[in-house]
């Protein structure tokens, strides 16, 4: 019941085994009243023992006698650092080819510091050549008499896997001197001649055996608590992989060849415009059970299209997926990344908007850009219009692992949506080199694109062939812009609107970016420019007729953008942007 970082260890490490995701159900099995009723308190499920055991394997296997199980796994409540990838391991060995000699698994990590392996309070293991424990102490063993023999320690970690035969068996057996002298339970199992198999997980947690350990442990917690959304030094990754070149998208079969998992089908999410566009289609190379979906991008993508799109695939497919492979604008390029964190994720993609809130790795997943200008393809965010709110699902899982950059896969992109879209990356540069963000990082990244975009949309010496090359490597650059910033005052205002009438993202942008002189003069300037360049048509008044509940709404929303006016306008900028304020500038639009 002792505090870590707020709320009991034994609550940690009940979600922490939870949220493994590897369980069809997890209790807490205690004699406690009081540790009972905390976790329910906290929405869990606890059982509480009716007789009085030594350890926890015999509570265990009196709380699991009746039920119907395969394997049982004891996590004891002073690991809550207990992780997914160990939890695994010692699950795995049961599907070894010499599983059917195992009758219980347990874990093991790599220790090297002397002041470790003679402290008591960890319990040291040694293992024959196939991994089965020869025994656990106290003491270090192997006792080290020649020093020169290069010997690795191995301290046992508390996590038993079991097969339900196996736990009632122990079960009835006593205790004998040796699991009594050293006070290990494992040590009984040993003593009746069972064959214990061990696996080795290195990922380092605390347990919780001693005060000083839970110093430790809040320490521990602390540092790995999400950085905070402005924190000034980002830690994120980038697209691994990427291919660049007219034509290179003919390289998509064998890049995927070596993702392909036996069974598991790739996935391919294709913006609807290329429905009747056969020549297109056949370079896709579907193989065995690979499935095409169509996306329609007329409306911004909802967390719930994520969601039913993930049980489609679920129900159709007992594997999961070898891959997901978004081919489209921005609208499928978020559509892939949000379907492949949720295909590993449960719950609704609704649950994950926010900051750093993923935590298992998604399915691998492939952009492919067929316009330029929203970074989609790069940044590590998917936009999605939520059933309270329009954010992004902005995690280390998001960005994709490959991503292929063809231009000629923008050819078709009517002129309009070219100049919106192309818009959007123009917008990124100027919210993110004029904000208050801003370091080398961005910046360098920033004045790259926000050229590129003054080349290709007011210049006159770019072929076409060059142009869209070039645009499609300033959608890229935008987007890592903000990777280490944010957008600003135009995205904040342009998702009210998409919010309320659905108005798409690009449009959005430039509907409100040419009235934004006061906050951008020579860029709204150069902005008009460009649209009288190429004689583009922006929507105007779109928010005259909005009702009063409506209006209010749009207010909120983009008043709730709170790291884009931070960015925008620095830490008073709710001096700046009242909600009449906002109002007012909507009224322009
Ligand atoms: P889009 O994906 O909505 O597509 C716009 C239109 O262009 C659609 O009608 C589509 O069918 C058409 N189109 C696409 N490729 C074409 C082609 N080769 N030929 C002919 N038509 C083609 O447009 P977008 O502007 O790329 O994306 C907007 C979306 O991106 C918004 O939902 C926005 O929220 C999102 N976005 C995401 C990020 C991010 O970092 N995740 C950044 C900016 C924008
Ligand atoms: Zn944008």
């Amino acid at each position: 019941m002792q505090d870590l970082a707020g709320k009991p260890v034994i609550v940690r490490t009940y979600e922490a085994a939870k949220a493994t995701n590897l369980f069809d159900e997890v209790y807490v099995v205690t004699d406690s009243e009081v540790i009972f009723q905390e976790i329910e308190a906290n929405g869990g499920k606890a059982i509480m023992s009716q007789k009085e055991h030594d350890c926890g394997s015999d509570r265990i296997a009196e709380a699991v006698e009746n039920m119907d199980i395969d394997i049982v796994v004891n996590v004891q409540g002073d690991e809550p650092f207990t992780s997914r990838e160990g939890l695994e391991k010692v699950l795995a060995v049961f599907n070894e080819p010499d599983a059917d000699k195992i009758d219980l698994a347990s874990l093991m990590t790599e220790i090297h510091d002397w002041k470790e392996i003679n402290d008591p309070n960890t319990v040291k293991v040694i293992v024959d050549k196939d991994n089965f424990a020869l025994y656990f102490s106290r003491s270090p063993i192997p006792y080290p008499r020649d020093k020169n023999v290069d010997i690795q320690y191995y301290k046992h970690k508390g996590i038993y896997a079991f097969r339900k035969q196996a736990i009632m068996d122990f079960y009835r057996l006593s205790m004998r001197s040796l699991e009594a002298v050293e006070k290990i339970e494992c040590i009984r199992y040993l003593e009746y001649g069972k064959n214990i198999k061990m696996a080795v997980s290195n990922t380092t947690g605390v347990e919780i055996d001693t005060p000083e350990d839970l110093v430790r442990a809040n320490k521990l917690l602390k540092e790995s608590k999400p950085d905070a959304v402005n924190n000034k030094f980002r830690n994120f990754p980038m697209v691994p992989k990427v291919v660049f070149g007219e034509g290179c998208f003919d390289q998509l079969t064998s890049i995927l060849s070596s993702h392909k998992k036996e069974k598991a089908p790739f996935i391919f999410l294709v913006d609807d415009v290329f429905e009747k566009n056969n020549e297109f289609l056949d370079r896709i190379n579907l193989r065995f059970n690979d499935k095409l979906i169509f996306i329609s991008a007329e409306e911004e993508p909802k967390t719930s299209q994520v969601d039913d799109l993930v049980k489609d695939i679920k129900s159709e497919f007992t594997h999961t997926p070898s891959g997901i492979i978004g081919i489209g604008g921005g609208t499928v390029m978020d559509l892939a990344k949000a379907v492949s964190i949720m295909l590993i994720n449960k719950g609704s993609a609704a649950d994950y908007q926010g900051w750093d809130l993923v935590k298992q790795k998604a399915v691998y997943h492939v952009g492919i850009p067929t316009i330029s200008g929203t970074g989609a393809e790069v940044s590590r965010t998917t936009v999605l219009t939520g059933p309270v709110r329009k954010l992004g699902i902005n995690s280390d899982f998001t960005p994709f692992d490959q991503v292929i950059l063809d231009p000629d896969l923008t050819i078709g992109v009517p002129k309009n949506q070219w100049f919106y879209t192309g818009m959007d990356c123009f917008i990124h540069c100027v919210e993110s080199l004029n904000g208050t963000f801003l370091n080398a990082f961005s910046q360098s990244y920033g004045e790259k694109a926000y050229d590129l975009c003054l080349e290709i949309f007011l210049g006159d010496s770019l072929s076409e062939e060059e142009s869209r090359a070039k645009l499609m490597m300033a959608s890229w650059h935008g987007g890592m812009s903000i990777a280490y910033s944010q957008v600003g005052v135009a995205h904040a205002m342009s998702y009210g609107l998409g919010y309320v009438l659905g108005t798409k993202h690009g449009v959005g942008n430039c509907i409100v970016f040419q009235h934004l002189e006061e906050f951008y003069p020579n860029d709204v300037a150069l902005f008009k420019k460009m649209v009288q360049k190429h004689n583009i048509e922006i929507p105007q008044g779109i928010c005259k007729n909005l009702s009063k509940e409506q209006m209010d709404t749009m207010i909120t929303v983009a008043l709730g953008m709170v790291p884009l006016w931070e960015n925008a306008l620095g830490t008073d900028w709710e001096a700046i942007i009242t909600p009449e304020k906002l109002k007012e500038l909507y009224l322009r639009m």
